[in-house]
């Protein structure tokens, strides 16, 4: 878009989209993936003999090293380097807030562009750093015990925005190799990433298999398949593509044992029911005990909570390779729910282990900073729904 082209007259419209930050005119590098960013370095001058040499040195500056500044790219020569700089740029989404928690866990508020806002959180644990990233601003699913949905969508997120959210963290861990380095997969602060954060990753399936590829692409951030999670409310028409086109491991938000709980906690079972998600899981390409299903399950006091419903998940999880997440309820303020009682959670978790399953209960992080589980919430105040709406939602 040339820079000087008049500007627009202002309508109503224009008057009640979100404030936008102008668009750049250099296409932005993050994102594109290698046959995109191959097509775009001819498209911009680059002989196409050279194009595949020059794609794989810009990329492993950019993801294997973190850099930003064409000017530092020392075996391209000068000129191939201003070209650069003149059409394109490195460009990550903004990091607007981080906070601390008490544990460890990180959170980042990022700006993307047109000021929406979405959050990233790092765990750290003994044994690997987890990073969870969002897929869209908002979500149009409407699951009743999510802070995530009682926004709806702004809109999805571009690949270079879900890719950036891994970068961004790596600036902020300082875990880019130094020049000469080799890769070393062993000691990552970014060791697993899991898309978890906010949004439905399957709405958005194209750049989040785009953002995915690039983040495993072995010459550059080269994160293994299997330490890539992506979560899904239950979108059955994209299950089987994610293990063709993506390769990562699946977790899915059961939540509940009866379709009738299920419509009310997760509405997206009203489209596909339990019975339709399951026949999608069986059939998994690629399923096996080590690249087992994670079945999320957030414990809701007396929702669906009881030992009826523990023995309920082990039937209807026969013949599937799966371990079940028990998650603890994260309130927020306004939440139509409770989380159940250590009590009743450990019940759970014991008739599901005694049926043969790993059934882990995930230790709350960053609650101190609302970073938790389903606690993810943009400020972006846009089209919020009202607590009644939620529970009419609920049916509550
Ligand atoms: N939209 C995707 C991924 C994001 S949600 C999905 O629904 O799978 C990540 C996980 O957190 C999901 O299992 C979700 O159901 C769960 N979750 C949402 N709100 C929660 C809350 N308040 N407490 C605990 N877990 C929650
Ligand atoms: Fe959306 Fe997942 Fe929250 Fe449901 S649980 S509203 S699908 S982000």
């Amino acid at each position: 878009m040339p820079t000087d082209a008049p500007s627009a007259p202002i309508t109503q419209d224009v008057l009640t989209l979100p404030r936008k930050l102008p668009a750049s005119a250099r296409t932005n590098i993050i994102g594109l993936t290698r046959d995109q960013l191959r097509a775009a370095l001819i498209e911009a001058g680059c002989p196409e003999k050279q194009a595949k040499m020059r794609l794989g040195q810009i990329w492993q500056w950019v993801y294997f090293f973190g850099l930003r500044d064409f000017d530092q790219m020392t075996n391209l020569s000068k000129d191939f380097r201003a070209l650069l700089a003149e059409k394109f740029e490195i460009s990550l989404p903004e990091v607007v807030t981080r906070q601390v928690s008490e544990d460890g866990t990180r959170k980042y508020l990022v700006r993307i562009q047109g000021g929406h806002e979405v959050e990233v959180v790092y765990i750290p644990e003994t044994d690997r750093g987890t990073l969870c990233i969002s897929s869209q601003v908002g979500c149009t699913l409407t699951c009743s015990f999510c802070h995530t949905g009682t926004q709806k969508l702004v809109r999805n997120l571009t690949a270079g925005e879900i890719v950036g959210q891994v970068m961004l963290a790596r600036d902020d861990l300082n875990e880019w190799p130094q020049k000469g380095a080799h890769n070393d997969a062993t000691a990552r602060l970014v060791s697993n990433i899991v898309l978890m954060g906010m949004g439905e990753p399957l709405y958005n399936f194209e750049n989040v298999r785009d953002a995915m590829n690039i983040v495993m692409d072995g010459e550059g951030i080269a994160l293994g398949r299997r330490r890539i999670t992506l979560s899904t409310s239950g979108v059955v028409p994209e299950i089987a593509r994610t293990a063709q086109e993506i390769g990562c491991l699946l977790a899915v938000s059961f939540h509940a044992t009866t379709d009738e709980i299920r419509d009310q906690l997760v509405p997206i079972n009203k489209r596909w029911n339990i019975a339709t998600l399951l026949d999608a899981l069986r059939a998994y390409p690629g399923l096996t005990n080590s690249e087992r299903i994670t079945f999320e399950y957030v414990m809701l006091d007396g929702v669906n909570d009881s030992k009826e419903d523990a023995y309920r998940l082990v039937e209807l999880l026969r013949g599937i390779p799966a371990k079940v997440n028990l998650i603890p309820f994260n309130e927020w303020p306004g939440a139509p729910y409770k989380r159940s009682s250590g009590n009743r959670i450990h019940a759970f978790a014991d008739i599901i282990h005694d049926a043969g399953y790993a059934s882990p209960i995930r230790k709350p992080r960053g609650e101190d900073i609302m970073a938790a589980c389903g606690q993810l919430k943009s400020a972006t105040e846009r089209a919020r729904k009202s607590k009644r709406q939620i529970e009419a939602e609920a049916g509550l």
